[in-house]
């Protein structure tokens, strides 16, 4: 049964229903235990006179029991909200039950003891010394109703009334401490979960923070190596080119046929242009800055399209930008934000196929710039996108999934962010946000500067 705002509080102001089930459990064994002793008293061993209205009473009081079990089977307790009802009730059918059978001679009187222990453990103590009273007050009338005309049976009626408050007190105390100590080890068990939950939150936010200080770790490490190893070739390269330029240029000032000048020249020109593919790669590996500088986006833009130029898939795909007029400048550490753009078009071109499309917009509104990145590729994943900016989240054989987690956090640190702004099976949009340095324009731009980057 599900716990709800109604459930009730014991006398210790903690929700009675973990107590009460089991408490419950309890009482309907030792009542079903009573009457089926009752029963073999009257039938098998007790005397034969009113056994058919003993028989009645204990089964008015099986009938009870079964519908406390059938209750206390569906998670409930039969008639919770009464309990002096119950005691009542209890208090008559003992007295009714001794007042057929012998009086207060008759066994049933000790059914008294076991009505006043269900009560302790179901019931709160005030509960149960009026449950005494009711039972001492029902033994008491059995007594008057029957006589007492001896000093023993005085005793025995002092006696049995001084034994029902012993067990009173004594069920009363066990049970209290019973609930102390189960109360006091249920608070402790919830503070232990607390504590676990906390822990197991503390030590995911640490993995977390781990791996992403790894992850941007690697990512510079490697960025490192590759500026090394592209400097190593640029000059292994670069040597013998400068070399062969210069012969070129020596052979074509000699005197030659028009063809051979020619042809030098057009040589010359594609040595030049080598020479100036190693300068930008250069360029581009040399050991980052983390200078702040004061930056056009859209030289910065231009540069990275120009280093994006190389990658193998540019071929057959279009780079359109739009770039609109006016635009504040930006505070950031340029290489880094360079590398962010750099990213976003590598992966503009992954995701396109030979004739596609890709289109940078810029635009500002207040103090904030806005540079969309859109490419009508495969799009994402619906189950993918909450993972894009995690470390190591990637789709690509080769994918490092550094990416994006790695444009965030430079992002970040610039005041900036990236969202992924739209995407679907035509395409995808992720949009840069970074603030204005100058101060704001007053509105936001809408003329735009369009040009297109055949591959
Ligand atoms: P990597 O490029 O190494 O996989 P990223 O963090 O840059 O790492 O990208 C993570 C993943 O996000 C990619 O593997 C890809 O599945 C997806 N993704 C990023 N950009 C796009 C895009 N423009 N179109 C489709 N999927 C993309």
């Amino acid at each position: 049964m599900p716990a709800s705002a109604s459930v009730p509080h014991d006398d210790f102001g903690r929700e009675e229903f973990s107590w009460q089930l089991p408490a419950e459990g309890i009482t309907i064994r030792i009542r079903w235990f009573g009457l089926c002793v009752g029963y073999v008293l009257v039938n098998l061993l007790g005397p034969v006179q009113n056994r058919v209205e003993l028989n009645a009473i204990l089964t008015l009081g099986a009938v009870y029991a079964l519908l406390d079990t059938i209750w206390s089977l569906r998670g409930q307790v039969f008639l919770r909200a009464a309990p002096l009802f119950i005691s009542l009730m209890e208090a008559v059918f003992i007295g009714v039950l001794c007042h057929f059978d012998r009086g207060l001679e008759s066994p049933f009187r000790f059914y008294y003891f076991l009505s006043l222990l269900t009560c302790a453990i179901r019931y709160a103590p005030s509960i149960t010394y009026i449950t005494f009273v009711l039972h001492a007050t029902s033994f008491g009338t059995l007594a008057l109703s029957h006589g007492v005309d001896t000093s023993e049976e005085l005793t025995a009626l002092v006696m049995m009334v001084i034994f029902m408050g012993w067990v009173t007190w004594a069920s009363t105390a066990l049970v209290t401490l019973l609930k102390t100590a189960s109360f006091k080890l249920s608070d402790l068990n919830t503070e232990l979960q607390n504590n676990q939950a906390q822990l197991e939150r503390r030590i995911a936010e640490r993995t977390r923070e781990l791996q992403e200080s790894q992850a941007l770790l690697v990512q510079q490490e490697k960025q490192a190596a590759f500026g090394l190893l592209a400097a190593g070739i640029a000059h292994e390269v670069g040597n013998p080119l400068a070399a062969i330029s210069s012969l070129v240029q020596m052979m074509n000032r000699r005197e030659l046929d028009d063809y051979m000048h020619e042809k030098l020249g057009l040589i010359d020109e594609q040595l030049r242009r080598i020479q100036r593919t190693l300068h930008e790669l250069v360029d581009f590996s040399r050991p980052a800055t983390n200078d702040v500088a004061i930056c056009d986006i859209h030289e910065v833009l231009d540069n990275a399209l120009n280093i994006a130029k190389y990658y193998k898939r540019k071929k057959g795909k279009t780079i359109v930008t739009s770039y609109a007029d006016g635009l504040s400048r930006v505070e950031i550490v340029r290489d880094r934000i360079l590398q962010v753009f750099l990213n976003l078009i590598l992966n503009a071109m992954d995701a396109t196929g030979e004739g596609g499309t890709i289109e940078i917009h810029t635009s500002q509104q207040d103090d904030v710039l806005r540079i969309a990145v859109c490419d009508d590729g495969v799009g994402i994943d619906p189950d993918y996108r909450a993972r894009l900016f995690q470390p190591y989240f990637t789709t690509k054989a080769t994918g490092t999934g550094l990416g994006l987690f790695v444009c965030r956090n430079i992002l970040q640190e610039s005041g900036g962010d990236i969202e992924l702004t739209g995407t679907s099976s035509s395409g995808t949009t992720f949009t840069v946000s970074l603030p204005a340095f100058d101060a704001a324009p007053s509105e936001e731009r809408t003329t735009a500067t369009t040009s297109a980057h055949d591959g």
